[in-house]
């Protein structure tokens, strides 16, 4: 059985070129699968400590910050040790570049660069330590999915393989590695190579593994084996969810984090579609005007790294939305605390002062195409309970009936908590990757006030 050759041979001789110490990780993420609630507490309290502890001694960054930031910047907390503490952004750490990675941490960091929502590029650093559990923690996600180390799956990704390593690791993990440009996904070719390497796991984001369910759909193609669905990185709607499972059969599992940051937060298990916090590598906090956000409310994502010594990121605002869960028992059985859904980029998600949200790709789109001779639109966020809403006009457009439909529509839904203004304006300006932004949010979430900088 290639299976066990990879998990007990492959696996931990890739690990020992890496530098990296992936299979140790994920068979302590085994033992820890079973702990009780309160045993994870204490787990995750104890690397906290340790880690704030390394943080105070080593950063003067962080020891400048935490003892200079104004009080709209602080948050308290359900984690002792955290609360009080100011939440730190992406753009504090792409001015403090220069301070890490922290001159204490000897071991090996990994650098990497993301370019934001707006363009401008952030570099993290990353411990090989937290490298480790970056890719334990995805495949202990991709386990509780019901996949095994080392049975062929295929990746559907944007990015293009070109390093001759990947290409001979992906051979090593029975992956096919596919790639596409976003317009334009070869659903017939994917199906080929579906069927080629008899594989029985997907990962793709949710968007795209829809178009290759309605390709499906449309053209009668059966399931040819797949067991295992998995989505990551774009919000997946419930519509899409349901089309997919249709088209295979196959419950999809969604999980979350942040790429570029290095951690997997949260995954959904087959049994429930809340998402478990893999709480032995993180602290994820949701917040809502300086303090944990209440179940079913709606909060900024701020979450504490627990193994990168490197460049600690301690309450760091990811700049995400996510649902407080309810503390309700999950039915697989495992203790690890849940958060109920996961709401998208928080500069595009309206808020509303009831503690509920509008998303932008589910609520926004339908009704904005529906109305006749509007070329374009985007909806701001000013204040909580203010939207101004821009409109481009085409020819023969009937500006009051628009306003009239679009503001009914949201009214609607907020229950007429939010107070609706137009602009008809020639032109959206584009945001910095050079696409349209339909919805901006000027509100801050996770600090005590709100300001009134968009966060980019
Ligand atoms: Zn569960």
């Amino acid at each position: 059985m290639y299976e066990r050759i990879f998990q007990r041979v492959v696996f931990p001789v890739l690990d020992r070129l890496n530098q990296t110490e992936i299979s140790k990780v994920l068979a302590y993420l085994g033992e820890t699968e079973s702990y009780s609630a309160t045993d994870l507490r204490d787990l995750q309290d104890r690397k906290l400590r340790a880690l704030l502890s390394w943080t105070q001694d080593h950063s003067d960054f962080y020891r400048d910050f935490w003892a200079t930031a104004g009080k709209e910047r602080r948050a308290s907390s359900d984690y002792p040790e955290l609360d009080g503490l100011p939440v730190v952004t992406k753009e504090d750490l792409r001015e403090a570049a220069d301070h890490f990675p922290l001159p204490a941490y000897k071991g090996k960091v990994l650098e990497i660069r993301t370019s934001g929502s707006t363009g401008t590029p952030t570099q993290f650093l990353r411990s090989h330590e937290q490298e480790s559990w970056f890719w334990a923690t995805r495949m202990r996600i991709w386990q509780w999915a019901g996949y095994e180390l080392g049975e062929p799956y295929l990746a559907l990704n944007l990015n293009k393989r070109k390093k001759l390593s990947k290409q001979l690791q992906d051979l090593l993990f029975r992956c096919t590695y596919l790639s596409y440009n976003a317009e334009n996904l070869d659903s017939r070719g994917v199906m080929d190579a579906l069927r080629r390497s008899r594989a029985i796991h997907i990962n793709a984001f949710g968007s795209t593994l829809h178009l290759l369910a309605r390709y499906m759909r449309d053209n009668d193609i059966e399931n040819p084996g797949v067991r295992v669905l998995t989505t990551t990185g774009d919000n997946l709607s419930q519509e899409h969810r349901e089309d997919i499972e249709s088209a295979f059969g196959v419950p999809v599992v969604d999980y979350y984090g942040a790429g570029g940051e290095g951690t997997h937060l949260a995954s959904q298990c087959t049994r429930a579609d809340r998402y478990h916090l893999h709480v032995e590598n993180s602290v994820v906090e949701i917040l809502r005007d300086g303090r944990p956000a209440k179940p079913g409310e709606v909060g900024a994502v701020v979450f504490t790294q627990l193994d990168n010594r490197a460049m600690p990121l301690v309450r760091y605002d990811l700049g995400d939305l996510a649902t407080m869960g309810d503390g309700e028992p999950c039915p697989c059985g495992r203790a690890h605390p849940t958060i109920r859904a996961i709401n998208g980029r928080a500069c595009d998600v309206i808020l509303t002062p009831r503690g509920g949200a509008l998303l932008p790709q589910f609520f926004f789109i339908g009704p904005f195409k529906m109305l006749d001779n509007l070329r374009g639109y985007q909806v701001v966020q000013e204040e909580l309970d203010r939207l101004v809403v821009k409109l481009v006009a085409d020819a023969g457009c009937d500006k009051e009936a628009s306003e009239k439909a679009i503001r009914e529509y949201i009214s609607e839904a907020a229950e007429g908590s939010l107070k609706i203004g137009f602009e008809w304006v020639d032109e959206i300006p584009l945001a910095g990757l050079g696409k349209p932004r339909p919805v901006v949010s000027k509100i801050s979430t996770s600090g005590q006030q709100e300001s009134s900088e968009v966060g980019s």
